[in-house]
């Protein structure tokens, strides 16, 4: 990978004073930097992204990291997927239908057109070389940053347990091991996963000044969002699997229309887009105009003065229609469980050969090279 090459660092974005806790304002300033270097060179940019094995993909995953994750590929950007099945177990005891999940993940993402010919999908559980980065990362970092970061705050809020594991306080440095032992340099992510890419900047900087003798082991990689970084579900809370409120990919048209139907919106019969006063009607309107490809205020407009139900009658046909193609790629995809286990098997396996090499250069920069 020493072909990759550092992109020019966010840092005087990151240090703007008007930045939120998030980054958001700071990773928005990066994101056009970023594309233009990805279409002049894709083949500079490794990416690595994921999720947790914890439910079928959403709406809220699909504006906010799958779109961009196909885009990239399809523009020549070598493309990591990772099913983050260990952090599964950060906020419940045990995870259940773990495999279920894996094979619904799997399916999802074929059915969005990721190639498994060009793109490399894998769990890190069965990825050894990737955990053991996990140690020398975590002597990296100190209990206070850990404590800090304000995703895992909100995680624990929300919570099914009633003491917080340590994997759940170290679970954003074992993403800087998913993300680093490939040495991906941009990471489409929502808006929750900005504190984690800040901190695997700072372990791969720290990694390098302590351990690099002059050169660059990791590099730091860049957030990439997407221009919709936090699509809020139903209740109208962030859309997250685990909390009830999300409109899964492989859902029909009809719960879709429910789900839809159920959402929570204003007593306002005007509808206008102003995601700070009006934080569910604007979500609404903003999933139905990334469907249609028009702005949440031209949708807002011809909806006007008729009112909630009219706009969720919007939003479900917008839905319905952009994923019925997705929809059938998944449906024909189930059939053919051999070719979901093989594309698996083999992401394996390359993500395996990867992490070995990582792990080899690591532990001769560590002089634990024996
Ligand atoms: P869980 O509730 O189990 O944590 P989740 O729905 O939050 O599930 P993750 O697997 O944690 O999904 O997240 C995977 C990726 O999808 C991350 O990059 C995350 O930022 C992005 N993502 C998840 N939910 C949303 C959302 N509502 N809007 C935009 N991006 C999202
Ligand atoms: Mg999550």
């Amino acid at each position: 990978m020493n072909t990759i090459h550092q992109t020019p660092g966010p840092d005087a974005a990151a240090s703007d004073p008007s930045a939120d806790t998030l980054g958001t304002s700071a990773a928005q300033a990066r994101n056009a930097v970023l594309e233009e270097l990805v279409l002049k060179e894709p083949g500079q940019f490794r990416v690595l992204t994921g999720d947790r094995p914890t439910g079928r993909l959403h709406l809220g995953h699909y504006f906010g990291t799958l779109h961009n994750r196909v885009r990239l590929q399809d523009l020549g950007v070598e493309l990591f997927v990772i099913i983050a099945d260990y952090q599964v177990l950060t906020d419940r005891d045990v995870a259940d239908n773990l495999t279920g999940h894996v094979e619904e993940l799997v399916l999802d993402h074929l059915a969005i057109g990721v190639d498994p010919a060009r793109s490399t999908i894998f769990t890190h559980s069965a990825v050894p070389a990737l955990n053991q980065l996990m140690l020398p990362f975590l002597s990296l970092v100190s209990v206070a940053e850990l404590n800090r970061n304000p995703t895992v705050k909100d995680e624990i809020a929300h919570s099914r347990q009633s003491a917080v594991s340590g994997l759940m306080f170290t679970y954003p440095v074992h993403q800087a091991a998913d993300i680093l032992f490939c040495k991906a340099n941009l990471v489409p992510v929502g808006q929750d996963q900005l504190p984690h890419l800040e901190l695997t900047r700072t372990i791969a900087r720290r990694f390098n000044d302590r351990y690099g003798n002059g050169s660059a082991v990791f590099p730091q990689p860049d957030a990439l969002l997407s221009n919709a970084p936090l699509l809020l579900g139903t209740d109208g809370t962030k859309m997250s699997k685990s909390r009830g409120n999300a409109i899964t990919l492989a859902a029909d048209a009809d719960e879709t229309a429910r789900l839809i139907k159920g959402a929570k919106t204003d007593s306002e019969r005007h509808i206008t887009y102003d995601p700070a006063t009006r934080p569910e009607v604007s979500s609404l309107l903003l999933l139905a105009a990334l469907c249609l490809d028009r702005t949440p205020q031209q949708v807002a407009a011809d909806i006007d003065s008729a009112g909630a139900a009219a706009l969720k009658r919007t939003v479900t046909e917008a839905v319905n229609e952009y994923l019925a193609p997705m929809r059938a790629r998944r449906t024909e995809y189930a059939q053919d469980r051999t070719f979901l286990r093989r594309t698996l098997r083999e992401g394996n396996e390359r993500a395996r050969a990867t992490a070995d090499a990582t792990l080899t250069e690591v532990r001769a920069a560590m002089n634990s090279h024996y």
